[in-house]
């Protein structure tokens, strides 16, 4: 498969799995809780938060919004978080969608699991090595290899 054709058919999916994910989070909102946008957990060292992503989420990120904008990471906050909002919010990782400070945490947990079982099987699928990489490791990463 062309590498194009690889990325499409991984965005495409990825795009599925956030789409799930979405519904599940709308569909449950006492599990999943109310995020005030507040933007304190996307300061991960302040916050002790810890966000990983996977292959497919990052082939999403860089489709959507232009390898050029994948940010490396140099401290703790993460690189979107810019005053407080998301600047990727639309694209932004399972992770992102799935946590939130009054949420559920069982919720999540399940949620997270279902999530990544489907990242790694689009991973199978087209032969993407399968990473679960802490976010700053991953954008730093990237931002190396482009
Ligand atoms: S991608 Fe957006 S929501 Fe996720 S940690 Fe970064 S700023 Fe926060
Ligand atoms: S999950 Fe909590 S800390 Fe994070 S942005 Fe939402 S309200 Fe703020």
């Amino acid at each position: 498969m062309e590498r194009e054709e690889l990325t499409n058919h991984a965005v495409e999916k990825a795009g599925r799995v956030y789409a799930w994910l979405d519904t599940q989070i709308r569909e449950h909102p006492n599990a999943a809780g109310r995020c005030d946008a507040c933007g304190k957990c996307c300061d991960f060292e302040t916050f002790d938060h810890r966000l990983f992503v996977t292959p497919p989420e990052l082939m999403y990120l860089a489709a959507k919004s232009g390898s050029e904008n994948i940010e490396p990471m140099p401290t703790g906050r993460c690189p979107y978080n810019v005053v407080i909002a998301c600047s990727i919010y639309e694209y932004r990782f399972a992770g992102c969608r799935i946590f939130c400070c009054k949420g559920d945490k069982d919720f999540q947990s399940a949620l997270s699991e279902s999530a990544l079982e489907k990242f790694k099987a689009i991973c199978t699928e087209l032969g993407i090595p399968y990473r679960y990489s802490p976010l700053a490791d991953a954008l730093n990463g990237f931002a190396d290899i482009r």
